[in-house]
């Protein structure tokens, strides 16, 4: 399967990539396929099920309010944020659902939206079905989508499949693994940001590649500006204080100590994660990088590039995005980047493996130190659990990406300061890390049924 960069890191909204970017898509979709089918203005109803992780965290994650958006004809990356309360109260208010501009269909909450909690649909642990009926309570439509992480949705509908998860283009440059991309570097004395440029030409020229790439790094700057100076409570009921703004302020106020503790840099690092995870928490646009609740490792890693290493350069970010780009699409094709499916080291351990390939990159590492960096930074990620209280990305998914972008930047300095030779490469710990997240119980990946999520109470 053929992946562009820009399907990886999509630009969408809070808290979570599989639980509402994936299923605002799909409910969107949906509404497509009966405009399609010439059935649209036979429907009087949707009724939503969701399954397995969904139904057990899909509250937490907002996946309600995104199916009713997604009903509504948003997409998450073109949907204002600051209009999401006004359309779901006005849908609460009137009980109906606007899904085009001349139909209006009924919708209550407790009758067209239900979490199954012990109901799995057979071939993923994020399932989503649609039905549609028409006045008469006769079903005109029925669908299963799966969401698998990272925005990414599967259905066995061929067309969407085919718009949204299947690509045949042959690239110039394909690759499957981590071996046959040193080897195409090699062979063909390239770097990995340029085996990716080659294959994105496929699909863009390089003026709109390097227009999009710039496009990310000004959505993750504006996500951390807004991110810290957003202070207040996140939702959900946990009563979680933002962070980032009183971090954001005692940094600036005192200079002066970063002079004697050079380590201030890593507060610069937590602060620029938690900003983006807390704007992610929130519901607000963020990038998926490569899934929402890892939002914000990427972003601190490029700022922490951007602001502290010598010589950083706009080059350097594009072949950051990039080559990071490359390590997610080898997660994806042979492993996994749902929390639900393999834990939280399909998430945060993916990204911290991401962004330190994408440092080493920026810092002009060879395509093996890039590699060693990958690894080292899931090596150290393997069995990481998806357990978060309440079911809300925040405890302990905000903190966890100022671990992963710190543990990120450590990954990329023991692999420069090497010779680019290990003992363990970039596959064989992404082998590992889909064999224990298989043997994972299931209570650890995106259900809240075990680890903190069963003991720290929520007050
Ligand atoms: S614990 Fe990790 S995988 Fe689970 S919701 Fe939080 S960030 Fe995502």
């Amino acid at each position: 399967m053929a992946i562009s960069v820009f399907d990886l890191f999509k630009v969408g909204i809070g808290p979570s990539s599989s639980h509402t970017v994936g299923p605002m898509r799909a409910a969107y979709l949906f509404c497509q396929q009966l405009k399609h089918r010439d059935i649209l203005k036979q429907t009087a109803t949707i009724k939503t099920d969701l399954f397995g992780s969904l139904g057990h965290t899909g509250k937490g994650h907002g996946t309600d309010k995104a199916i009713i958006l997604g009903l509504s004809g948003y997409q998450p990356d073109a949907i204002d944020p600051d209009i999401i309360d006004g359309i779901l109260n006005q849908v609460n208010k009137q009980q109906s659902i606007e899904i085009s501009a001349q139909l209006k269909i009924a919708f209550n909450y407790k009758k067209h939206l239900k979490f199954h909690k012990r109901k799995t649909l057979p071939l993923h642990s994020n399932g989503m079905r649609f039905v549609a009926y028409d006045g008469d309570d006769n079903e005109l439509l029925s669908k299963d989508f799966y969401s698998v992480g990272g925005g990414f949705i599967i259905s066995h509908n061929k067309l969407a499949q085919k718009e949204i998860v299947e690509d045949a283009t042959n690239l110039p440059f394909p690759f499957k693994s981590g071996e046959q991309l040193l080897a195409l570097c090699q062979t063909n004395k390239m770097t990995i940001a340029e085996i990716m440029y080659a294959n994105e030409k496929t699909w863009f020229n390089k003026r709109s590649i390097n227009k999009q790439l710039d496009n990310l790094w000004q959505v993750f700057k504006a996500c951390v500006e807004r991110g810290l100076n957003s202070p207040g409570e996140l939702p959900g009921g946990l009563k979680v204080k933002r962070r980032a703004p009183e971090l954001f302020q005692s940094l600036r106020n005192k200079p002066q100590a970063a002079l004697r503790d050079p380590l201030t840099i890593l507060d610069w690092v937590n602060l620029y994660a938690l900003a983006v995870s807390e704007e992610n928490a929130a519901g607000g646009r963020v990038v998926t990088a490569p899934t929402n609740g890892a939002a914000g490792i990427i972003p601190a890693v490029l700022h922490y590039y951007y602001h502290f290493c010598p010589e950083a350069n706009i080059q350097g970010i594009r072949n950051f995005i990039l080559t990071a780009g490359a390590v997610g699409m080898l997660y994806k094709e042979n492993a996994s980047i749902s929390g639900a499916e393999v834990g939280c080291q399909g998430e945060v351990g993916v990204a911290c493996s991401m962004a330190a390939a994408g440092l080493a990159a920026a810092c002009n590492e060879s395509p093996e130190h890039i590699e060693n960096a990958a690894e080292i930074a899931m090596e150290h990620n393997l069995g990481l659990t998806c357990d978060p209280i309440g079911g809300l990305v925040q405890i302990p998914c905000i903190e966890r990406n100022a671990m992963g972008a710190v543990k990120a930047i450590n990954a990329f300095r023991l692999a420069s300061r090497g010779d680019g030779s290990h003992w363990v490469s970039l596959d064989k710990v992404i082998k590992t890390m889909k064999i224990t997240g298989q043997d994972m119980q299931s209570k650890y990946k995106e259900t809240s049924r075990g680890g903190l999520a069963v003991n720290i109470i929520e007050c």
